[in-house]
């Protein structure tokens, strides 16, 4: 039997996992699906926006590949320490890494880490319960709030922001984040890019969304649209710019509506410094000007926005796992369609996946074409790998290496204990935002 651990629970592993169990070359595989958290599904869990319910619904399609029974899910195992990448592949024939991208791109100017400003990425953990974040972590006093970057997770945490809790009330989102998002009081939230309206990376659909926020308006300056080459004639451009300077152009000549919050698109502006002593109070921006090669320079105007509350959303970025390379310039692990590559030769055994393979992009659907180019490398490579005798069962291994893992009943009865939570707060599933609540969740004391 071909023995094979995927690591992380995410798209792209549970794409992998699919793969790999249901090939035909190797009839006979068993892959154990791990994860650092008791709960399956990565960020279709902890990334997802909680009002993208269709979204969020692809976890019925993961959780029935992670059913497949030559397919088992190991929570609450962490491959690290003792179970470094060489332990774990003395107990199974191959691991594959699909452990994504687990942290922010940084800004690098100054004020970055004054009160009040953060990564979009631990605001969307917040509000998606992830339990390594406090749930208490932000109260939003803020009235003027600035997110740095335009593309889909700006759009999700200004949509967000801009809904308030009463319209989150129906989705998962956990009880403390909905509290802070119905007390909070901001009214102004300026989502910010350093390029052009046709070369913002949001997608048109995401964009469209926040034209129909009932509580909110967007407002776009056409003058910053004007300044885009692209405005006066987008047929040149490829579709998915097109359509988005299309819809821009419809909010920008809009009147404005007067509801109690804004979203302002703006453009052309770069992050020089965030202003404030202790706590953020604006963010400094230099005006920018296309160079005809999609960039753009800076023209020395600065111009200053108001903000309480800094989300910078810039890209996520990957952390290298140590006893595994990693190309720090790029964020993944060197590979050459999947198979990881130590010295610049492959390493027999060892695999990667998803954003940690090709980096931070693409929709969730882009994994599974990165994913099955993994596996038809690894089943390539079979004849090999199964040369090579194991224990029989790796469970035993990881146990004895001082993993506690979470199986799939100890998930099922986190999913048990979130609907009950949801019940008595009449409201749907609601998420358990700590590690104390998921584990005691999985392990109840009998
Ligand atoms: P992203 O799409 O790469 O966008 C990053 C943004 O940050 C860009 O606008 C980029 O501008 C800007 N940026 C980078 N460095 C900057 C700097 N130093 N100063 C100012 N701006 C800077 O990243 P993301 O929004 O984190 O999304 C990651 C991936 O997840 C994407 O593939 C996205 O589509 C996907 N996602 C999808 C959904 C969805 O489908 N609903 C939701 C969330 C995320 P430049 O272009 O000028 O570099």
């Amino acid at each position: 039997m071909l023995r094979i651990a995927v690591v992380g629970s995410g798209p792209s592993g549970v794409y992998t996992a699919e793969a790999l169990a249901r090939q035909d070359a190797v009839p006979d595989v068993a892959v154990d699906v791990v994860d650092r958290l008791p709960c399956p599904y990565g960020l279709v869990r902890y990334g997802v926006a909680p009002d993208h319910e269709k979204i969020k619904s692809l976890q019925g399609n993961l959780r029935r590949v992670l059913e497949d029974p030559r397919i088992r899910f190991l929570g609450n195992v962490t491959v690290g320490g003792a179970l470094d990448p060489q332990a774990l592949l003395s107990l199974y024939h191959a691991v594959v890494y699909c452990v994504g991208a687990a942290t922010d791109r940084r800004l690098g100017i100054p004020g970055e880490d004054l009160a009040g400003s953060h990564s979009a990425t631990r605001f969307v953990s917040w509000y998606s319960a992830h339990p390594d974040e406090d749930p208490d972590e932000f109260v939003l006093r803020a009235r003027s709030a600035v997110v740095i970057g335009v593309g889909n997770v700006a759009v999700d945490v200004a949509r967000i922001l801009a809904r308030g809790g009463e319209e989150l009330r129906r989705t998962d989102v956990p009880d403390a984040a909905l509290h802070a998002l119905q007390d909070s009081r901001v009214t102004d939230v300026h989502v910010v890019g350093r390029r052009g309206p046709s070369q913002a990376k949001f997608t048109t659909k995401e964009l469209r969304e926040l034209g129909g926020l009932p509580g909110a308006e967007v407002v776009v300056r056409s003058d910053e649209l004007a300044l885009d080459p692209a405005y006066a004639d987008p047929s040149g451009l490829p579709p998915a710019a097109r359509r988005n300077v299309e819809v821009l152009r419809g909010w920008a000549e809009r009147p404005a509506a007067g509801r109690a919050r804004r979203i302002h698109l703006r453009f052309f502006l770069r992050p020089v410094e965030l202003l404030g002593d202790d706590a953020v109070t604006g963010v400094r921006f230099e005006r920018t000007a296309p160079d005809g090669q999609g960039r753009v320079a800076g023209t020395g105007l600065l111009e200053e926005i108001d903000a309480q509350l800094v989300l910078r959303s810039v890209g996520y970025r990957g952390v290298p796992l140590a006893g595994l390379p990693f190309d720090a310039s790029a964020g993944i692990v060197p590979n050459n369609e999947g198979r990881v590559l130590r010295d610049g030769q492959p390493s027999p055994g060892e695999y990667v996946a998803g954003w940690i393979k090709r980096g931070p992009t693409g929709v969730i659907g882009t994994n599974r074409p990165c994913a099955k180019q993994t596996a038809a490398a690894l089943v390539a490579d079979a004849p090999l790998l199964l040369a090579r005798a194991l224990p029989v069962d790796p469970l035993e291994g990881l146990r004895a290496l001082g993993a506690e893992p979470v199986e799939w009943s100890g998930w099922e009865a986190i999913e048990a204990a979130e609907a009950e939570l949801g019940r008595s707060l009449d409201r749907p599933t609601v998420k358990i935002p700590d590690w104390a609540g998921l584990l005691t969740a999985a392990r109840p004391i009998l």
